[in-house]
């Protein structure tokens, strides 16, 4: 397994998306996955909020690997500096305040950060893989006719295709989709946020998708 590295795709990188478990070390900005104490992913926190958890003693368990150890004070009794070991994935006991883990009937916010990388950055009409910048958001029905901007009426277009579609319907426009669009689960909608999922986030993620997902294509054909 290989990690995905989502900021180079949103900048349009075709290639190098991968992150291998011994590539190079990463620095402070690496994010942890930190999930509830029955695993379910929760959210993405950065090394402060993880030291925060484990000295409060929020952390029930780890998963993943080690991501950073931190030094702290001398110890006065001991006089031995302290140290806080942090791993890539960390369960924690308890509240959030993000609802997904626990409702089923639970739509993520609709952005175009994540509509794009859930299309795996490619144009749902001419196939091809475009950076950010290139991209825009196309209501498959259009307002127009009484569409609505949720996930399941929205894909990725480049510039050229969403012109030409303008606002009618792909049939209307003789334009054919690439694939469906599909509202993505919570455990999807965190992978889609991440930055620079890890291997062992990545496949502790995917776990969670549902067996259907169309992601699991998607990133092995990223990735390839
Ligand atoms: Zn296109």
């Amino acid at each position: 397994m290989i990690g995905i590295d989502f900021e180079r795709a949103d900048f349009g990188s075709s290639d190098d998306l991968r992150i291998t478990p011994t590539g190079p070390v990463r620095g402070l900005s690496q994010l942890v996955l930190r999930t509830d104490v029955s695993g379910m992913p929760l959210e993405w926190i950065d090394y402060r909020e993880a030291a925060r958890l484990y000295t409060q003693e929020q952390v029930a368990y780890t998963c993943g690997s080690l991501l950073f150890t931190l030094f702290g004070g001398i110890n006065a009794l001991t006089g031995r500096r302290t140290t806080l070991e942090i791993n890539s994935i960390v369960a924690t006991v308890g509240h959030t305040g993000n609802p997904g883990s626990t409702r089923h009937d639970y739509v993520p916010p609709l952005n175009n950060q994540t509509l794009f990388r859930r299309d795996a950055h490619i144009c749902m009409y001419c196939g091809q893989r475009f950076g950010t910048r290139d991209l825009s958001r196309d209501h498959v029905r259009p307002f127009g006719q009484g569409g609505i901007d949720v996930w399941n009426n929205v894909v990725t277009a480049c510039r050229r295709c969403n012109n030409q579609k303008a606002s009618r319907t792909p049939e209307q426009a003789k334009m054919q989709l690439v694939a469906v669009p599909f509202t993505p689960t919570y455990a999807e909608y965190i992978f889609l946020k991440g930055r620079r999922v890890l291997a062992d986030q990545m496949e502790y993620l995917l776990a969670h998708f549902p067996r259907t997902s169309p992601l699991h294509d998607r990133i092995q054909r990223w990735l390839s």
